[in-house]
């Protein structure tokens, strides 16, 4: 079997090695030109994103690339600390790591395995016939498969030639923005992660493998500013207007007076996908952000991805389509949906300003102590495995 593989972000080269594994070739195609090297900010890989990489011998590199995280820390808008979670287990934490890092060591390792990574190839359109597929690129080229796998991404083409009345992504509501700074004058701990929740909103903030200090940011906007857009927008003006925002938060109004406009990155309007209604049709199936985008509050997006990656290659290797393909929706449907829910609820806290009340509220630390039980909270996420060797029923 050959596979057809749209897309060569993330979840594409991490499909090409998962269905290496399982026995199947395939092929990427990418619509860039070049190589995404520097595109994108950080990215959380959470314990079962690391648990799905290790699958495919990618957890052991990553870690070399990542900073491990092992609390998560809570602070008000006036820097005083609120309280922390721990990760569940010390010996496997969550990895935060730069996406062109990520990007590298995918793609290195995927053509380290002889699999071919086509660039400039946008598909544009597919036609099947009762034993395979055909894809069409803006370059007028084409190449032919047995199945073909979207891997591309929240604005998926795939997706409409799966179901043309597919919803598209949603909006949240929030831009995303990030940065850099030299050092460390925040006295931050190398293997926390810091979370300020102030009145207006939330800045977080951890040290970068290298030491110097990192920090990100959503901004409420009612216009969704696309990427390029806010990019011509330029960084000082985003500068101006969250300084504006956040006024004297800390530790948000010392960062950002320190922030420059080159070391930001301009993500612009986030989105949310909960589930495409249909994951598959006839010989093409979709795959990581393509199918599912979980809101960029669970730190789950990439993680996800990886772990849908995993499972669509068990159920080629076990199964024929189309059975492969409904037992593979079955296997994750569930599961991205359920974190899809509990992060919409977080971003809409986070639109309407309500984390700030409750945090910044007297009895927050109280309340985190009490109710904020991280095994139960984040445990069914994070202790997630695939069982590789099992076989897929159909
Ligand atoms: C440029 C960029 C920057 C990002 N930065 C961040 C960040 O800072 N923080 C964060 O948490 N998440 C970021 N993300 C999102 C994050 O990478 C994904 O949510 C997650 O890793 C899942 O990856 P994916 O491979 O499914 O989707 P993506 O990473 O979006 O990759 C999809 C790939 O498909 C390609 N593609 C799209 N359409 C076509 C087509 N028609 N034909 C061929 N190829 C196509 C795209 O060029 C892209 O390389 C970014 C995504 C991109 C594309």
């Amino acid at each position: 079997m050959k596979a057809l593989i749209i897309g060569g972000g993330i979840t594409g080269p991490v499909t090409a090695l998962a269905l290496r594994k399982a026995g199947i070739e395939s092929e990427i195609f990418e619509a860039y030109q070049a190589s995404a090297d520097g595109a994108g900010g950080w990215l959380m890989i959470a314990p079962n994103g690391v648990n799905a990489l290790d699958l495919v011998g990618l957890a052991e590199p990553l870690r070399t690339i990542g900073r491990p995280n092992q609390r998560m820390v809570m602070t008000d808008g006036r820097g005083k600390r609120l309280g922390a979670f721990a990760e569940l287990d010390e010996h496997n934490p969550s990895q935060l790591v730069l996406r062109p890092d990520l990007y590298r060591l995918l793609t290195e390792h995927a053509a380290a395995a002889g699999i071919k990574i086509h660039h400039g190839r946008r598909l544009v359109d597919a036609t099947e016939t009762a034993d395979g597929v055909t894809a069409h690129f803006a370059d007028g080229s084409s190449a032919s498969g047995d199945v073909l796998i979207g891997a591309d991404g929240v604005h998926s083409t795939v997706r409409k030639l799966i179901d043309p009345n597919a919803p598209g992504p949603r909006y949240t509501g929030l831009l995303g923005f990030g940065g850099s700074l030299p050092g460390n004058n925040f006295g931050l701990v190398q293997d926390e992660f810091y979370f300020a929740q102030g009145k207006r909103g939330f800045l977080g903030y951890a040290l970068t493998a290298e030491g110097d200090t990192g920090w990100f940011t959503n901004v409420p906007s009612a216009e969704p500013i696309a990427g390029d857009e806010a990019r011509r927008i330029g960084a000082p003006e985003w500068l101006r207007r969250m300084r504006e925002l956040y006024g004297d938060e800390y530790p948000a109004h010392e960062m950002l007076a320190a922030a420059t406009p080159d070391d930001m990155v301009v993500l612009g309007a986030m989105h949310i996908m909960p589930s495409a209604p249909r994951w598959h049709r006839g010989r093409m199936v979709l795959v990581g952000d393509a199918a599912h985008v979980p809101s960029n509050s669970t730190g789950q997006g990439a993680s996800m991805s990886i772990e849908s990656a995993i499972q669509l290659a068990r159920s080629l290797r076990d199964l024929p389509v189309p059975q492969a393909f409904e037992a593979y929706e079955k296997l994750r449907r569930p599961r991205v949906e359920k974190v899809a829910e509990y992060g919409e609820k977080v971003n809409q806290d986070k639109v309407n300003g309500r984390i700030g009340q409750a945090v910044t509220s007297l009895l927050a630390p109280i309340a985190m102590k009490l109710f904020m039980k991280p095994e139960k909270m984040f445990g069914w996420l994070h202790r997630y495995e695939i069982n590789w060797d099992e076989k897929v029923a159909a």
